[in-house]
């Protein structure tokens, strides 16, 4: 569907606003050292949005929420949470249960202080490159 862009070097790529990589940044540092988690929206291929689910926990250890228990929306396309440890790399549950739903996953790491502290992920937790729109 376009939204993914395959570039040379093999890492697909990923864009999102500029507005969104500040809110994203401001929510992390707020609920710091407790974890941020919400879904992701994209408009016209840019992620755009992000959706706090109903159902979402934070907690001290890794946040959780159950894909199944929110409306079918195509505009979903994957999710985001915070890494108060610091560590950009997703952890086992990440990839087994967050990374299930939809296909692009961003993880923000502390100090949450610019957009070099935000990975993106595909589903398998391969690395994507973010490229951020004004
Ligand atoms: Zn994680």
């Amino acid at each position: 569907m376009g939204f993914l862009s395959r570039e040379k070097k093999r890492l697909s790529t990923v864009k999102i606003r500029r507005a969104l990589v500040d809110g994203l940044l401001e929510v992390s540092r707020e609920v710091h050292p407790r974890e941020f988690i919400g879904l992701l929206r994209a408009e016209r291929g840019v992620i755009s949005e992000v959706i706090i689910p109903p159902f979402s926990i934070y907690g001290l250890g890794e946040s959780s929420f159950s894909p199944y228990d929110l409306p079918i929306d195509p505009s979903l396309v994957g999710s985001v949470h915070s890494h108060p440890s610091g560590d950009p790399r997703p952890s086992k549950q990440d990839v087994n249960v967050a990374f299930s739903f939809g296909f692009v996953h961003l993880i923000i790491t502390y100090p949450y202080s610019c957009h070099e502290n935000i990975y993106a992920y595909d589903k398998e937790g391969k690395p994507l490159k973010l490229i951020i729109i004004e």
